[in-house]
């Protein structure tokens, strides 16, 4: 099978290997779609995250092609997105309902790095466990959205903020554009998009979504920091309310340094948020089976699984007008 690995040189090469049997109570799985990360793009830089040998890919949608000894329930050619952290379902955290912080699940995950081989391939093997079947109504390009997608979800849910009151999103990247989606679709509607990257603020406009300068909105509620910078995380909490809650949606690799003052005397929140709960990540599938998230839209581009090194490149560019760009074996 052909996978693309992060060399040691942290270019991304095609590799050939021999195909997996999977274990145990896993499956392999014919690659349709993997999404290109924000994380992949930064980790791919930092070889205590993505050591040499990484396969990335964790945004990924396929077809069952061999089942290991084991599995039940599911069959050879069943359509399916993966949930790829390795949430044990065991652990205390797993048992209380809060397996998005399970200790195993970025350890021992699919396409994070430090765990399993990833589905920057044509194949990839994954417990059972992460399987969620595909309605009809989900294609397999809007499969691979569906991982980005729980990540909004969960944000929106953890923010608990009453829906008539405003909020904000920093940054119009596919985080970002998805957060403000799911919040259109929970009924927040003063909600309103930051984003410098003027092509993406014309897409998320040609959505429906509100969008404005970070200096010309009202004082929020809640920001979703989906832009993933410290510049962003500091104007958040300058924006914020008194009370008010900064989202920091996905990792930024650098330290944030932020006022205290504005976070002591308004007595605000800051929560990270990165990952999702089982239940999540399957309304995210049911919120694209109703067509309520354009995924069509959000997806910008789609290339093949050999140009991944130039596909990472036009998106670090500054300024580039992609949102979700999909490899495809
Ligand atoms: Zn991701
Ligand atoms: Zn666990």
């Amino acid at each position: 099978m052909r996978t693309i690995e992060v060399a040691a040189d942290r270019r991304l090469v095609e590799v050939d290997h021999a195909t997996p049997e999977p274990g145990p109570g896993q499956v392999r799985l014919d690659v349709a779609y993997c999404g290109i990360c924000g994380s992949d793009l930064h980790f791919r830089d930092v070889p205590e995250l993505f050591p040499a040998g990484t396969v990335p890919g964790h945004e990924l949608s396929g077809r069952i092609a061999v089942l290991g000894p084991e599995v039940d329930g599911w069959t050879v050619g069943d359509r399916v997105c993966v949930l790829p952290f390795a949430q044990c379902g065991e652990c205390e955290l797993c048992r209380s309902g809060n397996e998005q912080v399970c200790p195993h699940a970025v350890a021992n995950g699919v396409g994070l790095g430090t765990g399993r081989p990833g589905a920057y391939a044509d194949a990839v093997i994954v417990d059972q466990r992460m399987l969620f079947a595909l309605p009809d109504e989900v294609d397999d390009r809007a499969g691979a959205l569906v991982e980005p997608l729980a990540v909004a979800v969960r944000a929106v849910a953890q923010a608990a903020v009453p829906v008539d009151q405003p909020v904000l999103v920093l940054g119009g990247g596919p985080i970002g554009l998805l957060t403000a989606l799911v919040l259109r679709e929970r009924g927040y509607e003063r909600a309103v998009l930051v984003s410098r990257n003027a092509a993406r603020a014309r897409l998320a406009e040609s959505l429906g979504l509100r969008t404005a300068a970070a200096d010309d909105v009202e004082p929020p509620v809640a920001v979703f920091e989906c832009a993933g910078t410290p510049a962003a995380a500091r104007q958040a909490v300058e924006l914020l309310r008194p009370l008010g809650v900064v989202m920091l949606v996905g990792l930024s690799l650098e330290p944030l340094e932020l006022p205290a003052p504005p976070v002591v005397i308004n007595e605000l929140q800051i929560r990270g948020v990165i990952t999702y709960r089982r239940r999540e990540f399957a309304e995210a599938i049911e919120l694209l089976a109703a067509r309520r998230i354009p995924a069509d839209r959000v997806i910008t581009g789609t290339v093949p699984l050999s140009q991944a090194e130039e596909a990472f490149r036009t998106l670090t560019r500054p300024g580039h007008a992609h949102v979700k760009v999909l490899l495809a074996p």
